[in-house]
């Protein structure tokens, strides 16, 4: 990049420093209730479907599909100015929850809707490593 921009990173809070710490690991981490046994992602500290605070965290497959995607032709950020067309998807986990990430590896024109990804990780900056995915061979 040819200025000092960088790519805005999320900030841990209380209840996602444990997700964050993992993807430092190279891990990708859901929550799973204990009442009723919904897979949760973002982390939370409550439930969304029962409302129970007895979560767990236990590692995703780091398997999905391309659930919906776009094109940012033109960049969303300046940190991105010089990143030329990228993908911007949300993938729907092996597991179930859907994540906003972006699709690399690949042109942006080779992606399409249901197309099987794996997940991969961005370099880390100041701690965070953005999980992020990639073309897969293999279905979820
Ligand atoms: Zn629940």
């Amino acid at each position: 990049m040819s200025d000092a921009v960088s790519r805005p990173l999320p900030r841990p809070s209380e209840h996602s420093r444990e997700f964050w710490a993992a993807t430092a690991e190279g891990r990708f981490v859901l929550q799973t209730c204990r009442s009723c046994t919904e897979t949760i992602f973002y982390p939370r500290v409550n439930c969304p479907s029962c409302g129970s605070t007895e979560l767990t965290s236990t590692d995703a497959s780091g398997r999905g599909i391309v659930h919906t995607y776009t094109i940012a032709r033109r960049p969303t950020h300046r940190a991105f100015a010089d990143a030329g067309p990228y993908v911007i998807a949300i993938v729907e986990l092996a597991e179930g929850p859907h994540v906003t990430t972006n699709i690399v590896d690949c042109e942006p024109d080779d992606v399409s809707v249901g197309m099987p990804v794996e997940l991969t990780f961005a370099d880390e900056v100041d701690g965070i490593a953005l999980p992020l995915f990639r073309p897969s061979s293999s279905p979820p």
